[in-house]
């Protein structure tokens, strides 16, 4: 067998900690790049067989023709979400990989946290007590319990959170199109339309892929039907809100409270230490203004047990590629348009 050669895009010094650890398993060899895998990188890519990527690098269709021209075969996704990637126009050049469910109760506590700290304000109270500011007016929040919580998509995430919801006593209802019921009726929650949850829900939280169908979902229309004073926690991905038309409903008070994890153009920023820097970007420098929004740069997943797994996952089917083995966590744009699904996954070119 012959060692995979892999390029790792986007380093920060807590991947080499996990993958180094995870490595030593495995025994590949790792050249480890701080620049994002994108159309002004590929030359990186000379020399290797497989690249190693994460949220924020692009993989577009012009990307996928210079990767495979350098003769690169693999693309192992450190990251469940694979919308970075143009995984039609790889198909029968480069496999993609990915690494499903490493923790999804990391994501789902964290957006139990932004729920919390926005909800008693903690992030303000914060501030005060280390100021010796130990007012409590203008913190007052509301009990979870009683509450109603609408949770869209209810994969892996959605249905830890779901779990941790239905603990503090809220009701709880989601949409997915395709429910799975039994799980609702062990866990106490019902399936409803996105109409009906965006009606009724005190809260709203966002699980689900960024598809064509799921492009800012949240946006000026659907917030209009939303209760006034709904709090959005987006953990999934920043393109499932319309950003501008959220920082309009922040101020005229419709929307009450935002938890945002990640951002529609957090490319640019996220992962990044810009405190001594100036912030170009309008819509994220007003998103910062409001006392009722907070934003994390995509920390979600940010957790030991969720990056010991990453770092096992994708050592692992890195080293299926390389054994010819089935590829259990393969995207294939033909088994996601349902045309081979199941006998070939994994086996499609
Ligand atoms: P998953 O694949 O297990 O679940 C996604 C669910 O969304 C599925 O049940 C699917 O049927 C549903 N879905 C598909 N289209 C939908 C639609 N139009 N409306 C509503 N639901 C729809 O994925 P997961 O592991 O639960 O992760 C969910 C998302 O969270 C990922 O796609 C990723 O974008 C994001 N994520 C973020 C972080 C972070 O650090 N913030 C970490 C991991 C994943």
């Amino acid at each position: 067998m012959k060692s995979p050669r892999i390029a790792f895009f986007d380093t920060k010094p807590y991947d080499r900690k996990f993958f180094d650890a995870a490595g030593k398993k495995f025994g590949f060899p790792v050249t480890y790049f701080e620049e994002h895998l994108g159309p002004g990188t590929t030359a990186l890519t000379r020399g290797f067989d497989t690249v190693c990527i994460f949220v924020n690098d692009v993989v577009n269709a012009d990307v996928i023709k210079a990767l495979h021209r350098n003769g690169v075969r693999l693309i192992a996704l450190r990251a469940s979400g694979y919308n970075n990637v143009d995984f039609r126009a790889a198909f029968g050049k480069i496999h993609v990989v990915r690494v499903p469910a490493y923790s999804p109760h990391a994501v789902a506590e964290h957006a139990v946290a932004l729920m919390l700290a926005l909800n008693r304000k903690t992030h303000r109270a914060y501030h005060r007590t280390r100021d010796n500011n130990f007012s409590i007016q203008g913190l007052l929040g509301f009990d979870m319990f009683g509450k109603t919580a609408g949770v869209i998509g209810t994969g892996a995430i959605g249905r830890e959170l779901i779990r941790i919801l239905k603990g503090f006593g809220m009701h709880v209802l989601a949409y997915d199109p395709g429910p799975d019921e039994a799980f609702a009726a062990e866990a106490g929650f019902s399936y409803t339309d996105l109409k009906t949850l965006y009606k009724k829900s005190d809260v709203i939280s966002l699980h689900c892929p960024l598809t064509r169908q799921t492009y800012r979902m949240i946006n000026a229309k659907t917030i209009q039907t939303m209760k006034t004073g709904v709090m959005i926690v987006n953990t999934g991905r920043g393109k499932l809100i319309d950003t501008r038309a959220l920082i309009e409903a922040l101020k005229n008070k419709k929307v009450g409270y935002a938890g945002l994890d990640v951002y529609e153009e957090e490319n640019e920023y996220f992962f990044e230490d810009f405190s001594s820097d100036v912030i170009s970007d309008d819509v994220l420098a007003r998103l910062l203004t409001f006392p009722n929004v907070l934003v994390t740069a995509h920390q979600g997943f940010f957790t030991q047990e969720a990056l010991t797994n990453i770092a096992r996952t994708t050592l692992q089917n890195i080293d299926d590629f390389v054994r010819g083995r089935l590829l259990t966590h393969e995207i294939c744009y033909r088994c996601s348009r349902k045309v081979c699904v199941k006998k070939t996954k994994g086996k499609c070119f």
